[in-house]
């Protein structure tokens, strides 16, 4: 079912980035010199849904674990860091150009879309099958027994394998032979005249100074960690900090993706939310297990249904890990990973104290000893957070009259604007009641304001940028102080005092209301 589901859905990425676009989430970058290329700019409702995704983030690490304390390091760094870090040698993708197109793709993407195309036979022999049959059509059944399904399905299977084992082998000339042997074409020169495969380094390089002599090679940094490990020392000193506690950071990470497609899942800028979490070794695996609880139990704590997500635990592990798992979520395009929690042992503090001559290491009064800390790792790209929460919150609807809505079903406590004051009409003193209470929401959420057109249409507005309720002010306002409020998801609408609405922002509306059902 789940298979069918992503093929079903396979439209949707489309509605939503068009939508993003529309309704001021997300701007394509640099767009009037025909944009760049997997880079992203976010509009002002995208900008309030980020901020406040990451205040959700932030203040559950931060604000609500008194072990865990934050920073926020510079992009630029030491380039050492990324030679202990093992960036400099490992952190690469594999890569292969048509000699036709000189067009450059991901040897692993190319099999991967191969493989979708595969998939989309198999939704074809569905849609034809459900024609046939109509109501009698199981969808379940026929897939578990069309001949021809499951022999795709049993090619599917037998190309996944062959992938893996030649990635888990680092073997590039079997990736190679897989790409022969599947016969797979550029899609420009519709040609397989492909060079080998190789490696490609991920991080981007820049110059540090202004002249050429004395200038220094730099690296954007991949990933927001190395600066968590640089500051480790400081941080436990000046913070006071007792084994275990963690330090959490927020900000940009930069790789030169080589194939960066899907929106902004896969960016060539991007922000991440990384916790690392300092502990004794050897009780890596206790924590590991906490942190992966902890971290589900956050996704959840919005709202968003459970069967939305599942972890997918790594057989194969970097460099630096004794164990990892990502949590995934249900993309348009198919489970993938959201976030990562890494038990990344002693590696990189012990590499960037034996490349630096620095001694990092933390004395332990429970144990009266000195060790190099372990540590489990959480990291997940804001980004993909927002991607999960339009793919969420995104919905077409038909109404009961027949008409259409897009509503964003956006938490509410994450939503860009909470409420949207709407005076019936411009004039009899309407606009001027309506200022007059919104200041008293103005200091605590965000709110809008708006006069123009029907009041069916303003309520159109705020559904499709995910306002959670609307406030009418119309003559009986003027009356008895009570106005409409309207809910975004039922549409129902009730009359209530600005005593009400106050509780409805504190319940409902607030991040507290959000953070205090979180069981830290
Ligand atoms: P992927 O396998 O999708 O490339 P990854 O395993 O390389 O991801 P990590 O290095 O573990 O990712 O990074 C942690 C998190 O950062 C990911 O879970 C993801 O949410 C986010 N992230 C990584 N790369 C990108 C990217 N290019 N664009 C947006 N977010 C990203």
């Amino acid at each position: 079912n789940y298979f069918c589901n992503i093929l079903m859905d396979k439209d949707s990425l489309k509605k939503i980035v068009s939508h993003s676009k529309e309704y001021g989430f997300i701007f394509p970058s640099s767009e009037i010199y025909e944009g760049l290329n997997a880079i992203y700019d976010y509009a002002h409702n995208g900008t309030l849904l980020k901020n406040n995704i990451r205040e959700y983030w932030w203040k559950s690490m931060v604000q609500l674990n008194d072990d865990i304390v934050g920073i926020d390091s510079a992009i630029f760094m030491h380039p050492k860091t990324w030679v202990a870090s093992g960036h400099v040698d490992a952190f690469n993708d594999p890569l292969i150009d048509n000699k036709d197109s000189k067009k450059r793709y991901r040897a692993d993407v190319l099999i991967e879309e191969h493989i979708e195309k595969l998939n989309l036979k198999i939704q074809k022999e569905i849609n034809k099958a459900e024609k046939r049959f109509k109501e009698k059509f199981d969808k379940k059944q026929f897939i578990e027994t069309s001949p021809r399904v499951k022999q795709i399905l049993s090619s599917v299977e037998d190309i996944k394998s062959k992938m893996v084992s030649a990635f888990e082998n680092d073997d590039l000339t079997q990736v190679k032979n897989l790409i022969d042997e599947l016969e797979i074409k550029c899609p420009i020169s519709g040609t397989c005249n492909w060079t080998e495969v190789r490696q490609f380094n991920l991080m981007f390089k820049t110059k540090l100074g202004a002249s050429e002599d004395s200038s220094m090679d730099l690296y954007l940094r991949p990933e927001t960690a190395q600066g968590i490990f640089l500051n480790y020392l400081n941080v436990q000193k000046t913070s006071r900090m007792k084994i275990p506690f963690g330090i959490a950071q927020t900000g940009k990470a930069f790789r030169n993706e080589i194939v960066a497609r899907q929106f902004i899942f896969r960016m060539r800028e991007f922000e991440q939310m990384e916790m690392q979490f300092f502990i004794q070794p050897g009780s890596q695996s206790k924590w590991f297990d906490i942190w992966k609880k902890k971290r589900l139990d956050w996704h959840l704590n919005i709202g968003i249904d459970d069967s939305s997500f599942r972890y997918h635990d790594h057989d194969k592990l970097a460099h630096y890990a004794d164990a990892a798992c990502d949590i995934e979520f249900l993309f348009p395009f198919g489970f993938k990973e959201l976030e990562g929690i890494h038990s990344r042992t002693d590696f990189d503090l012990k590499s960037h104290e034996e490349l630096s001559g620095k001694k990092i290491q933390y004395f332990d009064p429970v144990l009266d000893k000195n060790y190099i800390p372990y540590v489990v790792e959480t990291s997940i790209g804001l980004d993909r957070m927002f991607l999960a929460i339009l793919t969420y919150s995104f919905k077409m609807e038909t109404l009961d009259d027949g008409s259409t809505r897009n509503v964003m079903s956006i938490p509410k406590q994450l939503a860009p604007n909470k409420l949207a004051f709407l005076p019936l009409l411009k004039k009899d003193g309407l606009p001027e009641y309506t200022s007059k209470i919104m200041k008293d929401f103005k200091h605590k959420i965000n709110i809008v304001y708006d006069e123009k057109d029907a009041i069916g249409r303003r309520y159109r507005r705020q559904d499709a940028i995910g306002t959670p309720y609307c406030i009418t002010i119309d003559h009986q306002t003027l009356e008895d102080d009570t106005f409409t409020i309207r809910d975004r998801d039922s549409m129902e609408q009730k009359r209530i005092k600005i005593d009400q609405l106050k509780k409805i922002v504190e319940d409902e509306l607030t991040l507290k209301s959000l953070l205090k059902n979180l069981n830290n």
